[in-house]
């Protein structure tokens, strides 16, 4: 509806309806609807009850989380949303139409349909409707052969619209591979709760490449035949566009892929496909947690230990933990899979609040897990390039794979050509004015410095701000320099980079694609490499350094290193060649790499989570992160300090307040940062002190963020 605020006419949702008004409102008050725009419920009771759930559970204003879950209503003005035909219940056609053949009887062919007729019908029935024009992709004749399976009535012909988005590009032929016994029991466990239509969440653990989106499609699939709807996160949905080919192509069409790359119009679309219930899956990043589902029965969430499920501004939700509570209260299946579960995950299963599924092999019965090698770079020298960062043994196995024809991956968690520009006379650093951190040196657009923090770039500088030294050398390596660096070591290599620089919009997935075609040797990148992307011809993986993880200030650094580290070496070797990693280091004896060298995720589970608990972390205490930032660097600490002392007088004994203290990153885009953190296990008293911070304002130009069950701690 279209209410009067101030001078603005601004957008409401009817959460309630009362029809006696209480005796304390003050009748002059009120003000009239202006219009109505929806005469049906916008967000259905299911969708409703967990929006005011998670709002009350992070304690966000509800109309922020309802932003969140209707994309439809994001637009500001009305004019523009009566220009664009959104206003009224006018239902656009986004896509192009196109002729689309649709199985009628899945059953199998009579002996009339043969040869090429045959193997049309072999693909088509694979799916429940396929565009004719991706039909004659694969088979020449496939729109006489599509005629003919008409005329025997096992298919119709319908003129449908044409998804768009990143799928529309693939539509891979689906093969449905032969589930392994652990697979099946998996999948069995998980049709077993649907048909029960009770909630129930599963873990789903198992190792690189063991086949866990197998799992989840026929998870999917069953969802399907009850008539009932799914939802799949993924983390990096732009960066696997695999997945959801094959989610489409076992799926069919009736399925959403909801990215930030969307524009409004076709967000608006998907939208209004899955409330409408002609859409049933929504395969999606984290912002698919809000996916409009009719009957929902089923969430998946892939990677689930994936810090990208962390939304880190606005309303900060986590779409795991909400993908667990939305399923609790729709009476849906979770699955949660990973090859490095969370501890949370770990701990829930021992709590007996999940199930544990294990898939213990690769689904590939030739494909093993690689042999990896730790190499300590306190010992072992550069190769024959003389390159710091690409030891000798490294040199040697790139030498062997090039010489095989194959691929490797060169994981940095660096991007730019130098982390940083230093002075060699006074030894003072290149800082942004903006922020606490070393600006880092691009090249590969001109010679730039920029701060990854808040993107402030300048041209790089010829003389030390502070001592006026023209003497300013380049410090350390990001993935810009290994490239430059091996294409002179390796002049016949076809190199190529995948990193946030390169990864604008389509870009990364044209990297992707070249790799995936064999028109790549080496690909170096950053996390995104790590992401989950099945290439088979990969043989060779090398993590440059390893130590960059370890050393932040977080007591997670350990976890997430070790889940890098068995991430990125689970691209080695997935197809029928066996695959080989290379970790290099200067702490080769610290847990998460050593046991992430022998894959040994359980003895690295057993000691963190001992750790944990000796230190009172999650997932054996909950925490709050209250963070606070302002221009001024005095008013930002007296602020701080003031709700820190509020906290401890709310405080039970149960709960500790640890703080205030400047942030680990201390300024960020000319803010200086303090906080400090709420802990305990008492849900209650928790509550209590966070809701009384909550309701504290501010004083002054300062603002506070009250970060439930944090994740980074920068
Ligand atoms: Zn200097
Ligand atoms: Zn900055």
């Amino acid at each position: 509806m279209l209410v009067e605020f101030g001078r603005r006419k601004l957008f409401g949702v009817v959460l309630g309806v009362s029809l006696e008004l209480g005796e304390d409102i003050d009748r002059s008050k009120l003000k009239p609807v202006l219009a109505v725009i929806d005469t049906e419920p916008v967000v259905r009771p299911e969708l409703l009850d967990f929006l005011l759930e998670l709002a009350r559970y992070y304690l966000a204003p509800i109309g922020e989380v309802l932003r969140l879950a209707l994309p439809a209503l994001e637009r500001s003005s009305v004019e523009d949303l009566q220009e664009q035909g959104v206003l009224g219940h006018a239902v656009e056609a986004v896509g192009r139409m196109v002729q689309y053949a649709v199985v009628q009887h899945a059953a199998i062919a009579p002996d009339e349909v043969s040869g090429q007729t045959l193997e049309v019908w072999q693909t088509l029935s694979s799916q429940t409707a396929m565009p004719i024009s991706a039909l004659e992709k694969q088979h020449k004749s496939a729109r006489q052969a599509v005629k003919k399976l008409a005329l025997l009535g096992l298919c119709t012909i319908e003129r449908r619209e044409q998804e768009r988005g990143v799928t529309a590009l693939e539509w891979s032929p689906d093969q449905r591979p032969t589930l392994t016994d652990p697979q099946a029991r998996a999948v069995l466990a998980l049709t077993d709760a649907l048909d029960r239509r009770t909630s129930q969440a599963f873990l789903l653990d198992g190792v690189t490449a063991s086949g866990k989106t197998e799992v989840y499609l026929h998870a999917a699939e069953h969802c399907l035949k009850q008539g009932r709807g799914a939802i799949v996160l993924v983390p990096e949905i732009a960066l696997t566009p695999q997945l959801t080919a094959r989610f489409r192509a076992r799926l069919g069409d009736a399925i959403a892929i909801v990215h930030s790359g969307l524009a409004g119009k076709e967000r608006l679309h998907m939208w209004k496909q899955l409330q409408s219930g002609s859409f049933k899956v929504a395969v999606g990043a984290r912002s698919a947690l809000f996916a409009p589902v009719a009957e929902l029965a089923l969430i998946c969430v892939d990677e689930e230990h994936d810090g990208s499920f962390k939304q880190e501004e606005g309303v900060r939700y986590n779409a795991r933990d909400m993908a667990l509570l939305r399923a609790h209260r729709a009476g849906a299946v979770a699955v949660l899979g990973s090859a490095t579960p969370s501890l949370s995950s770990e701990a829930a299963v021992r709590q007996g609040k999940m199930t544990r599924l294990k898939l213990p092999a690769r689904a590939n019965q030739k494909a093993v897990l690689p042999k990896v090698t730790v190499i300590d770079l306190k010992r072992v020298g550069a190769g024959p390039s003389g390159d710091r960062f690409l030891s000798l043994p490294l040199y040697r196995a790139l030498e062997r794979c090039l010489a095989a024809k194959e691929q490797a991956i060169l994981f940095l968690n660096r991007r730019g050509f130098a982390p940083s520009l230093v002075c060699e006379g006074c030894g003072q650093f290149v800082q942004c004015p903006h922020c606490s951190v070393a600006m880092t040196l691009h090249r590969a657009r001109g010679e730039r410095l920029v701060c990854h923090y808040c993107d402030y770039t300048i041209a790089r500088i010829g003389t030390c701000g502070r001592c006026g030294s023209d003497k300013l050398s380049d410090e350390g390596v990001g993935t810009e320099r290994v490239e430059e660096q091996l294409q002179k070591s390796f002049p016949e290599a076809r190199i190529g980079r995948l990193d946030r620089d390169v990864a604008a919009g389509v870009k990364s997935e044209r990297v992707l694609a070249r790799m995936r075609r064999g028109e790549l040797d080496i690909l170096v990148g950053t996390q995104m490499v790590t992401k989950g992307h099945d290439l088979p011809s990969v043989t060779l993986v090398g993590v440059l350094n390893a130590d960059s993880a370890l050393s932040l200030p977080d007591f997670r650094a350990a976890e997430r290193c070790f889940h890098l580290l068995v991430q990125v070496a689970g691209r080695a070797g997935r197809g029928d060649k066996p695959g080989e990693v290379l970790i290099q280091t200067r702490q080769p004896e610290h847990p998460a790499v050593a046991l992430a060298a022998q894959h040994d995720v359980a003895a690295f589970t057993e000691r963190e989570m001992r750790e944990r608990q000796e230190l009172g972390y999650p997932p054996f205490s909950r925490l709050a992160l209250i963070k606070i930032d302002a221009v001024d660097a005095a008013l930002a600490e007296r602020e701080a300090t003031r709700l820190a002392a509020l906290a401890r007088s709310l405080a039970s004994p149960a709960i500790s307040i640890l703080g205030p203290a400047p942030a680990p990153l201390a300024r960020l885009r000319n803010r200086y940062r303090f906080r400090f953190m709420v802990r305990g296990n008492d849900r209650a008293a928790l509550r209590k002190v966070l809701l009384g911070l909550a309701r504290s304002k501010p004083r002054g130009d300062v603002r506070v963020a009250i970060d439930i069950d944090p994740l980074s701690m920068l």
